[in-house]
């Protein structure tokens, strides 16, 4: 990278303040540059207190703070940037003002000074259009607070040329972050793939599935988001949130996946905005929080020995083969004694093979004669079928079934059975959390939704299988049957939403992954989620929701069926096909 000295940092709000202590604390001198003297003074009040701060922790020395802070001047007229060698934009969020200023930058700045903005909504091409030299033009989109977010998404406009790409990522890795490139759409990486977290939840209590508590409690505890959506709305701010939500599905214009909720614009319209206001979708002050302790705290000890002991897990999916391995530790029978998994779903023409499984299945189910069976299959709904009537053919009466609604509702699946009444539906994701790790306390409870079928109505079945989740280490969350449960269902929609950016070329893999860990806290990227999860496991239960909901939002993307039928996440080499 050319030597970068001085940045310049246009904006002294929130975002300009921030970014300029970054730049300061790596090395660089700083013009930051406001129309407001008094939004410059209060920034270098914050930068000087922030500079103290890390003094006390023991992370600075008193005389570097000083020095570092007499590198930021300030300034209130666009041309005293003419030397930077970079200059980062953070005025509003305004199209017309921006490219003024980058017109006016353009025109100011030396021939190979590098212009960027932090814009997290407006397009980078557009903006650097109005400009001579559009291939200097690039986003350097941070994160807020800057100092802390680890993340910087540098996004590619149609003309930014390699050289300034470059220039963007090594500037990124000197302000101590690391980057996400990626190419100029609406929402870049994070605020696009993060979209649906917030919406399919919103949806799922819009349609009385499950309830707020319940919805941020499965995505926590089990999916392994440090906050669920509904908690982080209210951290963000639910217009915040809303106004991200509008721009994208606007600038898509109206693709169903973006569609915004009658929820959440209700809260804004009664001005309930999250804990800025002290109400959002909690009111604050009288959160209360879920129960913890181990699950097995629950049921006596002879009661889940009993149940892991008469448990066998039949499957195709990551998901299946995690839960047999669970089964043979508590229960400490053989791998081979506690089920059988496959390790690829089957598609509709593989009858023979379909028949083969569906046999094998019934053997092990007469020969175990279980009184809990599991079932995850990603095959599609005729092998699965035949395969789940099988096993069900050879049960002892009076065994209840388990399914996973990662794919069909828990009453489409016991409507293949001759005995309804026996299955009950259960949705987790993967991975699961060590088994010592979860008896020790170190890790939270998994939950999992669990689900009636509208055919069934047996108390005492519902109280077994509760049991069945409990003795497996899940604290089950009932929610309303339907397709997918929840956690998989939200979960699919962000994970199809990342594998369309991919299949667009907006970023690769690693980028994604990247992004969404440090841009919004995933606790795993995307394309590494989808390999644990399995493609098939997200293909099928977007392919329920769309059957079942009639919305196109639901459909997959080609990518995850050709995953699927490639047998895994393969990732393509754009760069020969260029
Ligand atoms: P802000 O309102 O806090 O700050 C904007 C500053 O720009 C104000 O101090 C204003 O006086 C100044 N300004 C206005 N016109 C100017 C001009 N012609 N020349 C110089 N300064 C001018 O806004 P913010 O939250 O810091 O956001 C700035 C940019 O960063 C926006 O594009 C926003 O979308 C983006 N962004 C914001 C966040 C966030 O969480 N706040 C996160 C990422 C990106």
């Amino acid at each position: 990278m050319a030597t970068v000295r001085t940045v310049g940092v246009v904006g002294a709000g929130t975002m300009g303040a921030g970014i300029a202590l970054v730049a300061l604390s790596a090395g660089t001198r700083v013009q930051l540059c406001d129309v407001q003297s008094q939004v410059l003074d209060k920034a270098a009040a914050d930068i000087w207190a922030r500079l103290q701060r890390r003094v006390e922790k023991g992370e600075l020395t008193p005389d570097s703070a000083v020095a570092l802070y007499e590198q930021l001047s300030l300034e209130t007229a666009l041309d005293t940037l003419a030397g930077a060698d970079v200059v980062i934009e953070a005025a509003p969020e305004r199209m017309e003002l921006k490219q003024s200023l980058f017109q006016q930058l353009d025109a100011i700045c030396r021939p190979d000074a590098v212009l960027a903005t932090n814009t997290s909504s407006l397009s980078v091409t557009v903006l650097g259009s109005v400009t001579a030299h559009p291939e200097r033009v690039v986003g350097l989109h941070f994160f807020n607070p800057a100092p802390v977010m680890k993340l910087i998404e540098v996004v590619v406009g149609e003309e930014t040329s390699a050289q300034t790409v470059q220039t963007a990522v090594d500037l990124a890795h000197l302000f101590g972050k690391q980057a996400a490139v990626c190419r100029d759409t609406p929402g870049f990486i994070v605020n696009r793939v993060a979209r649906n977290f917030y919406g399919e939840s919103l949806r799922v209590v819009g349609e009385g599935t499950a309830s707020v508590e319940d919805v941020d409690r499965l995505l926590h505890a089990n999916a392994g988001f440090p906050l669920g959506p509904f908690k982080l709305m209210d951290l963000i701010g639910v217009d915040v949130n809303l106004d991200v939500t509008t721009s994208v599905y606007e600038a898509f214009y109206g693709e169903p996946r973006y569609r915004p909720h009658l929820l959440q614009a209700r809260r804004v319209a009664t001005g309930q905005l999250g804990r800025k206001t002290g109400k959002g979708f909690y009111t604050y002050g009288d959160t209360k929080d879920s129960g913890s302790g181990s699950v097995w705290e629950q049921m006596t000890e002879d009661n889940r020995d009993h149940v892991v002991q008469r448990t066998v897990v039949f499957g195709d999916t990551p998901l299946a083969r995690a839960l047999q391995t669970r089964v043979s530790q508590l229960s400490g029978r053989p791998q081979s004694h506690v089920g059988l998994t496959f390790d690829r779903p089957l598609q509709d023409w593989e009858t023979d093979a379909a028949h083969i499984r569906a046999e094998t299945c019934r053997q092990v189910a007469e020969q175990t004669s279980p009184e809990f069976v599991w079932l995850d299959f990603a095959s599609d709904v005729a092998p699965a079928r035949a395969i789940v009537q099988s096993i069900e053919e050879a049960l002892p009466e009076g065994a209840v079934i388990m399914a996973s609604l990662a794919g069909p509702s828990a009453t489409e699946l016991a409507s293949w059975l001759a005995f309804p009444e026996r299955l009950r539906g259960f949705a987790t994701v993967m991975p699961l959390p060590e088994l010592d790790a979860q008896a020790s306390g170190e890790h939270d409870t998994p939950v999992a939704a669990w689900s009636r079928p509208l055919q069934a109505n047996d108390r005492d079945v519902d109280e077994q299988s509760q049991q069945a989740l409990l003795a497996l280490g899940f604290r089950p969350v009932v929610v309303r049957d339907g397709a997918g449960g929840v956690v998989m269902r939200v979960l699919s929609m962000v994970l199809n939403d990342a594998v369309e950016a991919l299949r667009e070329g907006i970023a690769g893999a690693d980028d994604l992954d990247r992004a969404m860990r440090l841009g919004t806290s995933y606790p795993r990227g995307p394309v590494a989620w989808l390999r644990e999860l399995g493609a098939g496991s997200v293909w099928q239960t977007l392919q329920a929701c769309w059957r079942e909901l009639g919305d196109d939002r639901y459909r997959p993307s080609p990518l995850l069926r050709q995953w699927w039928l490639a047998g895994s996440v393969v990732l393509e080499d754009r760069h020969g096909r260029d």
